[in-house]
């Protein structure tokens, strides 16, 4: 079969419940293929990852997709044992490595962090880029953990996390405590539990449904940014703090001038029925009167005779 086939964008590479890619049993450790280009039957050569039982090819049966529902998928039978159910991410997997190899780049998605303390990621610390790809690989699978491929860009490497459903919060702590930089591509199958190869080169030329789990670089700029923040917040409070220091000693002075001058005249001194702000001067019997700090017309009380 030739590269354009195995790469074609409508073509299956994943289904649910199915075995889409198999290793071919001639071939090397991560020699994969697909139904449409090995033969029908036992001729396909293909064994189960899981269980090691030869595989029948079936290029061409329908399969039930949904209840009463049968579509026309490739995928490769067991002969016997019904019960084996090694699933397709492996299948997945190669359906990445056979796009990565024939393009030699990625699109790593666009970075962002948060501003603020909140979960919005509303600055954008590196735009979208496509980089080219020196050499990739795929990592031994670790249980419980999602397939992953590190990917060696000429910026450093790039580790490629694959999985069809959201993974467990374990997973994305184990990621952080990498040094590593991780994205993560969610390959959500459709309602018939299908993935085609051009979700595949769409996830790999585009970024599409491919998001940062991990961006060390970004996390300590981000970090930098924020304590600057914090610190230009802590000087502003302390230069507020320090002018309502002087504003009080200047509003003291003014009083006790104030206060000076009123006794010279003879008066005592009144306070705001309303605010009890000590603002005025008057005669004993001086009371109604618009106050200058809470701008009532209010009741001005004698409070003591100024000494
Ligand atoms: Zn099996
Ligand atoms: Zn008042």
């Amino acid at each position: 079969m030739s590269e354009p086939d195995k790469l074609n964008p409508s073509r299956i590479v994943y289904h649910r419940g199915s075995v889409v890619y198999a290793r071919f049993k001639f071939g090397g450790p991560d020699d994969y293929r697909h139904p449409l280009d090995v033969p029908n039957g036992l001729g396909c050569g293909c064994v189960c990852d899981e269980c090691n039982e030869q595989l029948l090819g079936c290029a061409n049966d329908s399969v039930k997709v949904a209840a009463g529902l049968y579509k026309k998928i490739p995928y490769f039978s067991h002969q016997s044992n019904t019960k084996c159910a090694p699933g397709g991410e492996r299948g997945l997997m190669e359906a990445f490595r056979l796009v990565l190899d024939s393009l030699r780049s990625f699109c790593l998605p666009e970075a962002r962090y948060s501003s603020g303390d909140g979960e919005v990621h509303d600055v954008v610390y590196r735009p979208a880029a496509t980089v080219e790809l020196n050499s990739f690989a795929l990592v031994p699978k670790v249980s419980g953990f999602p397939y992953e491929l590190l990917l060696k860009t000429g910026g450093g490497d790039v580790r490629l996390l694959v999985v069809t459903k959201k993974p467990g919060a374990a997973v994305f702590e184990s990621v952080k405590q990498q040094p590593v930089p991780t994205v993560v591509a969610h390959m959500i199958p459709d309602h018939e539990g299908i993935i085609l190869m051009r979700d595949v080169l769409a996830a790999v030329q585009k970024g599409s449904s491919v998001v940062w789990v991990s961006l060390p670089e970004m996390d300590a700029f981000a970090a930098e940014k924020r304590r600057l923040r914090e610190a230009e917040q802590e000087r502003i409070r302390q230069a507020e703090e320090e002018a309502q220091v002087n504003a009080d000693i200047l509003k003291k002075e003014k009083l006790r001038r104030m206060d000076e001058e009123a006794k010279k005249a003879g008066l005592v001194k009144l306070l705001c029925a309303g605010c009890k702000e000590e603002t005025r001067y008057g005669l004993a019997s001086d009371d109604w009167q618009k106050c200058d700090t809470c701008n009532r017309m209010t009741f001005f009380w004698p409070i003591k005779t100024l000494a």
